[in-house]
């Protein structure tokens, strides 16, 4: 089947009992058994719930993987997939991997006596220098956030099989619609259903694919022994979500095509970021490995002053964290979403203090262009605030 067909369809057979077309919400926390030894198959919603169970086939078949697990959050699916890890294992992880990943390692992990690597991805080589006996596994996030540069996925896996080391990739920013890891290779697909899944931002949610049976039967263990579960009605959210989801990543990618050749031609534009635009450094990989190029852009203003006036003076686009809803979104990354990586490593990573990620929604394209016109005439204006980027600890 084809995969708008999958997303209405995949794992959502009108209900046995009553033949409701939409998945019900079981809001249910336990089964009756039928008799002693003899149950339905259901026991506790922790570890099953038939809402879950439909979003889980769901997503599985979207990412072409065999398995899928759903969590309470993205963050909740990140932690269970490290939980994987046994203490002396090492991991290599992109270093431009979504803030939370970071501060998840950083705040978290590091006292398990599990060794993580950051380093750029962009470049295979990297990878292949970083990588020790006792690696296990690649975490990459492609495109990087919020940068947009990308991870060739294949040449990691290729690099993975070699040494035993699974390649988990965060898909978030491309969903399951533009951009497949698990055909390229990788082990584990990871997503936070918050943004392009689910797709309304009404929803908090996260889903680990697993392309073997052996790791999604490891993952079911760590999530009925963890519970971190996706309840069954933002299980339900997500299902509702991902039935459009062909739909709504057409016209976010069309819309985000048009505004990136916008922002190309505004002067006080330093840098666009869109793996869509042919000046992208890698825009031939990012046609090699995704079937689009998605609807998230991030540009450079050149300072926090610039940032701030340009900001300040939008009124359609929601200054907001977050991605991928039907709404736009607009944020800026060193103190909003990469708070809470320290400002060295910002400037490292390319986190730079007028870098604004815009996370394109399905409103008319036009009303887009004109509300950031207001802006970027508010920064022409010069009414330009001195300083750089606050901190926030986290
Ligand atoms: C938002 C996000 C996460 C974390 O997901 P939550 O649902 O907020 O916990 C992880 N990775 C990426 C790329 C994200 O954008």
């Amino acid at each position: 089947m084809g995969f708008a067909t999958d997303a209405v369809h995949a794992g959502q057979k009108p209900d046995p009992t009553t033949g409701s077309v939409s998945v019900p919400i079981y809001q249910t926390s336990t089964y009756e058994m039928e008799g002693l030894g003899e149950s339905k198959g259901w026991n506790y919603a922790r570890t099953i719930n038939p809402t879950r169970t439909a979003l889980e086939l769901n997503l599985a078949a979207l990412e072409q993987g065999v398995r899928a697990l759903a969590f309470a959050s993205g963050m909740a699916a990140v932690n269970a997939v490290f939980s994987m890890l046994k203490a002396g294992d090492h991991v290599v992880v992109s270093q431009n991997v979504y803030g939370g990943t970071f501060r998840l390692v950083d705040g978290i992990l590091k006292n398990f006596a599990v060794d993580f690597t950051f380093l750029d991805t962009t470049d295979l080589r990297n990878v292949e220098a970083a990588m020790k006996p006792a690696t296990r596994m690649v975490f990459i996030e492609t495109p990087h956030n919020p940068v947009m540069t990308l991870t060739d996925i294949a040449g990691c896996a290729a690099l993975c099989r070699k040494r035993g080391a699974r390649l988990v990739v965060d898909n978030t920013f491309m969903s399951p619609y533009w951009q497949n890891p698990i055909p390229l290779g990788a082990d584990l697909v990871v997503h936070s259903t918050t943004k392009y899944l689910n797709g309304h931002s009404d929803s908090v949610g996260g889903v680990v694919v697993a392309a073997r049976e052996e790791d999604g039967e490891r993952l079911h263990f760590i999530q009925k022994s963890a519970g971190a579960i996706l309840s069954p009605f933002d299980s339900w959210l997500v299902l509702r979500g991902v039935k459009t989801l062909a739909l709504r990543m057409e016209r976010h990618e069309e819309s985000a095509r048009k505004i990136a050749a916008f922002l190309a031609a505004v002067p006080q534009v330093r840098k666009v970021n869109y793996p869509g635009l042919p000046s992208h450094p890698q825009h031939a990989l990012a046609k090699k490995q995704a079937r689009g190029f998605g609807g998230m852009i991030s540009f450079d203003l050149g300072g926090y002053g610039e940032a701030k006036a340009f900001l300040d003076n939008l009124t359609l686009c929601a200054l907001a964290e977050s991605l991928g809803g039907v709404e736009t979104l607009i944020s800026h990354s060193a103190s909003m979403t990469h708070a809470s990586v320290p400002p060295e490593e910002r400037r490292r990573i390319g986190v730079t203090d007028g870098l604004v990620r815009l996370s394109v929604g399905i409103e008319d394209v036009e009303d887009l262009i004109e509300d950031l016109s207001k802006g970027f005439a508010a920064v022409e204006r010069g009414s330009v605030a001195t300083g750089s980027a606050p901190s926030r600890r986290t």
